[in-house]
């Protein structure tokens, strides 16, 4: 949780009106570094030891977040070649970067076989591409392959496995696919799943972590080589709404002890077993910070119009992949002691009623400087918005 500092909400324990000071300018996204540590030592002490925590970059890749989480998690995943880049500038090394996602181009998969990354094949052609590269350059490129499952995780908030999917490969074509591979000079550790996102149910998030084990179980046998890599994914959620009750990580870390010990270790006492975060690592940690620009009543109802809007916060403007627009936690963060409340909407400053950050919100009464300051914004946030929309200057962002 974020401190208060009398009446303000503080990042990294510095005051938010002194933080605007500092920036020099609203809006602008914050992340606390404590968060963040606390967050990874949370995980750590409930997953087992054995088990490796990756950080998915994905979800935020300002590079001081990706350099402070360097020194925390074990292990990069990323998916594009600019996102490679900025795991590579850290202190981890390529060998513990896994690059996954569908459509990588020539270009890239040379750039990750000359940088020697774990590739994550999502294709038989991308696996023809990979040993096009390889052959090239000279250097046998390590690789895994991520299987679709022939199961859907349920309760996700985004689905990325089970039928039809652009992710992996079916888990019914993977044995004959590796044997086709078997004569290729590709240097193959193993297997990849990752089914779905956003996820806040213990008891599904369980049930699938068992599954995936036994379909790579299953796939790793059918292989019969020694499989090194086991990435069960992830998938684990943040609360967005009034309604979202936290994950309770505590049955999660449960299973997957009983799991490795039981299930894997017998079978792959050496592999490398990986969970594969981004959200839950970040989410939480950032605020997006914006400021009353002017405040106005129209027939009854009282909008307060703030510099930012959806061009950097898409998700809270809820159009982000949300079906029904749902307010993100929205404070005046320099009136956070305030008992008095009123229903505002909060809007941007584009021209477009999509715009909306928070829809009958109650909160104290606000006024032109006000901040209004939009939580969960550690993930998904800057990134994932259309910055060049109304041509708006970028956001600077911070990590405090
Ligand atoms: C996006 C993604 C993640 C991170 O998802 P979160 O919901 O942020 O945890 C992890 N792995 C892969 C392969 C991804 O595409």
């Amino acid at each position: 949780m974020f401190d208060v500092a009398e009446d303000c909400l503080a990042v990294g324990g510095v005051r938010l009106d002194r933080l605007a000071d500092r920036v020099g300018t609203t809006p602008f996204f914050a992340y606390d570094r404590r968060l963040i540590t606390a967050r990874v030592a949370y995980l750590r002490s409930v997953l087992p030891k054995d088990v490796k925590l990756s950080y998915a970059i994905k979800a935020n890749p300002m590079p001081a977040v990706v350099q402070h989480l360097a020194g925390l998690v074990d292990s990069f995943d990323v998916a594009s070649a600019f996102e490679m880049k900025t795991a590579l500038d850290t202190v981890v090394p390529s060998s513990s970067i896994s690059f996954a996602g569908p459509g990588k181009t020539a270009i890239e998969l040379a750039q990750a076989v000359a940088a020697g990354v774990t590739i994550e094949m999502e294709s038989e052609s991308e696996a023809s591409r990979i040993i096009e590269a390889g052959n090239r350059l000279g250097i046998r490129p390590r690789v895994a392959l991520r299987v679709n499952p022939n199961f859907q995780v349920k309760g996700s908030g985004m689905k990325m496995g089970g039928g039809p999917q652009q992710f992996g490969v079916d888990a019914e074509e993977v044995p004959s696919l590796l044997e086709k591979l078997a004569s290729a000079d590709l240097d193959f550790l193993g297997f990849h799943v990752f089914a779905g996102s956003q996820n806040l149910h213990s008891d599904i998030l369980c049930e699938a972590l068992s599954r995936n084990v036994e379909l790579l179980l299953d796939l790793s046998g059918k292989y019969g080589h020694s499989v090194r890599y086991l990435n069960l994914g992830g998938g684990f959620g943040i609360p967005y709404f009034e309604k979202d009750r936290s994950l309770d990580l505590v049955p999660v870390g449960k299973r997957l002890t009983e799991l490795v010990e039981n299930t894997i270790r017998p079978l792959l006492p050496g592999a490398k077993i990986v969970i594969e975060l981004g959200r839950y690592l970040v989410g939480e940690s950032g605020v997006y910070v914006t400021r009353v620009v002017d405040r106005k009543v129209s027939r009854g109802r009282v909008y307060l119009v703030v510099d930012g809007g959806l061009h950097h916060q898409l998700a809270a403007s809820g159009n982000f992949g949300q079906v029904i627009r749902r307010n993100y936690p929205i404070v005046i963060g320099n009136k956070m002691n305030s008992i008095e409340r009123e229903i505002v909407s909060v809007v941007g400053c584009l021209c477009t009623p999509l715009d909306l950050l928070g829809d009958n919100v109650s909160l104290p009464p606000a006024d032109v400087g006000d901040l209004v300051v939009v939580f969960q914004a550690g993930a998904y946030g800057l990134t994932a918005s259309p910055t060049a929309f109304l041509g708006h200057p970028m956001p600077p962002e911070v990590l405090v």
